[in-house]
């Protein structure tokens, strides 16, 4: 059965998010584990590999019994029938003889071949239309879950792989995303999702191609099954065939010649045409992408993601912290790098933070209102950071603002900090500037009382965008409605530029609007100073500002003026672009 379908194409169409190809096997990650490899054993090996299981089993087996136990204790009868139909379904017969007989002769571990019999029992449940054999299908599931958890001993917390994999997910976290073997992984096929998810952001920023909303895929394949990934098309092909690979293969060098092009541009000053200086800049969420950023002819970092390498060691003391900042600094200097403090919260959960689940983690405790709340957590962070300041010229900016209050009431404990440190005899790092985060409304409505109190201030138009329309940024239900070029959020950016202008400071756009060369034209119309992309993205956009005449920009700003349509503004900025970099969107 196995063999048979591992013969065939299919083909699943989903949103391409990040851009390139990638030929691999998969690597499925489960809901709550990873889908076993299919890892050869030798005859040898057989009867211990059928000892493993029969642990498990057993193991397993005395779980049930105990869950049963208690729950009939607790006069809870229903839940104890439950229960019983799981230890009916664990010494099932036929599945016992089944594995034990695909063992000895196919001589695979006894993980691949109990795991894909049992997902073919799902499988036959999960579309029935009668209630009580769908419920039979989470029987099985349940079932299949612990004994695979006895047969790994535990639980794997840091998936390594020996070659390289994409990585198949119903849904990548943050925290899955910082767990993962980066090294190993050539790209991301997720069921749900948005570009703006921060899969989505992560695989653009490691330059790996990506599609979200492929429904369905983490149930059709199974760890090992080689695909191709097209990151451009929104394609997931599974057994792609050697003619599939070839015509691939012709249009990816075709596409790399076009790259390669481009990229031999990348360290010319982005100037526009008559002469208006737009800095272009990287967004960075680990210190191995430094490398690449220095050489991707970004101006400086504009957006260090802090929390991705909090994730990755929630208790990593101010040392670990500072060491970690300072290959970073070192890595850009003279280059300045912005460090934004810790944006936990949303869907970027510590799991050790998570002290009660919040209805709405967006509206809840997130960002500076996190580090203010949780001083010790915050003042590590920024003594860390003052503490590689002075190896080289850094920004310090507070996420999530809501208003100057909070933007007052960081910089005292920025101060408390660096007075301690001072006391403590560091030297006094003297290049740390430090900016505001404009994700809320609130806080573009009252940019000018923010920007008296900051060095520069950076549009995080993702969240900006999202807060602005009432439009999660990760549900696909009301994708269509999230619209970067609503009136309302251009309004909100124009307003935070112009009382940037007043108070004679910066600002940069670091959100992933920045990246898209079809709003260019609008982006420096609007005034933006600088812009803030992944490391892939720099080249492409440093073209786009010198094909542009500001003035000119300036004038389809002014023309989108009375315009209500989101569509038709971005039309007038497209039809721009089109004109004057039409190679970018070959
Ligand atoms: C943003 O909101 O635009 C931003 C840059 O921050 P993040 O995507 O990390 O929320
Ligand atoms: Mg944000």
């Amino acid at each position: 059965m196995i063999q048979e379908t591992l013969t065939q194409e299919k083909t699943w169409q989903g949103t391409a998010v990040s851009s390139g190809v990638a030929h691999a096997v998969v690597h499925v990650l489960k809901d709550d584990f990873d889908e076993p490899d299919a890892e050869p054993i030798s005859p040898e090996e057989v009867e211990a590999e059928l000892a493993r299981w029969q642990k498990a089993m057993d193991a397993t087996h005395q779980e049930i019994e105990e869950l049963k136990e208690m729950v009939s204790t607790e006069k809870r009868s229903a839940e104890a029938d439950i229960f019983d139909t799981h230890l009916l379904i664990l010494e099932d017969v036929s599945i016992r003889k089944h594995v034990e007989k695909t063992v000895r002769e196919k001589l695979i571990c006894v993980d691949a071949v109990y795991y894909r019999l049992m997902c073919k029992h799902m499988d036959a449940l999960r579309g029935l239309a009668d209630t009580y054999l769908r419920e039979r299908f989470l029987d099985i599931k349940d079932i299949t879950h612990r004994v695979m958890r006895h047969l790994r001993g535990e639980l794997l917390q840091h998936p390594m792989f020996d070659d390289p994999v994409i990585i198949v997910a119903h849904d990548l976290t943050p925290s899955d995303t910082v767990q993962l073997d980066r090294s190993k992984v050539l790209g991301f096929a997720i069921e749900t999702g948005s570009g703006n998810s921060h899969a989505a952001i992560i695989a653009r920023s490691l330059g790996l191609p990506a599609v979200v909303r492929l429904h369905g895929l983490a149930d059709e394949l199974h760890s090992g099954d080689p695909v191709l990934l097209d990151g451009d098309e929104g394609v997931l092909i599974l057994n792609p065939t050697p003619a599939t690979l070839s015509k691939y293969r012709s249009r990816e060098q075709l596409a790399e010649q076009r790259e390669d092009a481009l990229q031999e541009t990348r360290h010319q000053p982005s100037i526009t045409t008559d002469g208006f200086t737009v800095q272009v800049c990287a967004n960075a969420e680990f210190v191995e992408e430094m490398r690449d950023i220095r050489d991707s002819g970004a101006a400086y970092v504009g957006l260090f993601r802090t929390e991705f390498l909090h994730l990755e060691n929630p208790d990593g003391s101010e040392d670990w912290l500072a060491e970690n900042y300072t290959r970073s600094v070192k890595a850009m200097a003279p280059g300045q790098v912005i460090f934004r403090t810790l944006d936990i919260g949303g869907d970027k959960v510590d799991p050790q933070m998570e002290e009660e689940a919040e209805p709405n983690p967006f509206l809840g405790w997130r960002g500076i209102r996190v580090s203010l709340g949780k001083r010790d957590l915050f003042k590590r962070q920024l003594r860390a950071l003052l503490r590689a300041a002075s190896h080289g010229p850094i920004g310090i900016m507070f996420p999530m603002v809501s208003g100057v209050e909070e933007v007052r009431e960081a910089k005292a404990v920025l101060e408390e900090c660096a007075n301690e440190l001072s006391a403590e005899g560091y030297p006094a790092p003297d290049q740390v500037e430090i900016g505001a985060m404009i994700e809320i409304p609130s806080a573009a409505l009252t940019a000018d009382l923010i920007a008296a109190e900051v060095d520069f201030l950076s549009l995080g138009t993702n969240d900006l965008i999202q807060y602005t329309l009432a439009v999660d940024r990760l549900n696909e239900r009301v994708a269509n409605l999230y619209q970067p070029t609503h009136p309302a959020v251009l309004r909100l950016i124009a307003l935070t530029v112009e009382a940037a202008r007043r108070a004679g400071i910066r600002v940069c756009i670091c959100g992933e609007m920045a990246a898209d060369v079809e709003m260019t034209p609008l982006l420096i119309g609007l005034g933006l100073d600088e812009l803030s992309v992944s490391a892939g993205q720099v080249a492409r956009v440093k073209y786009a500002v010198r094909k542009l005449n500001a003035e000119e920009c300036r004038s389809i700003v002014e023309a989108c003026r009375h315009l209500a349509c989101p569509l038709e503004i971005l039309e007038m900025s497209r039809a721009m672009a089109g004109e004057l970099y039409p190679d970018l969107f070959e």
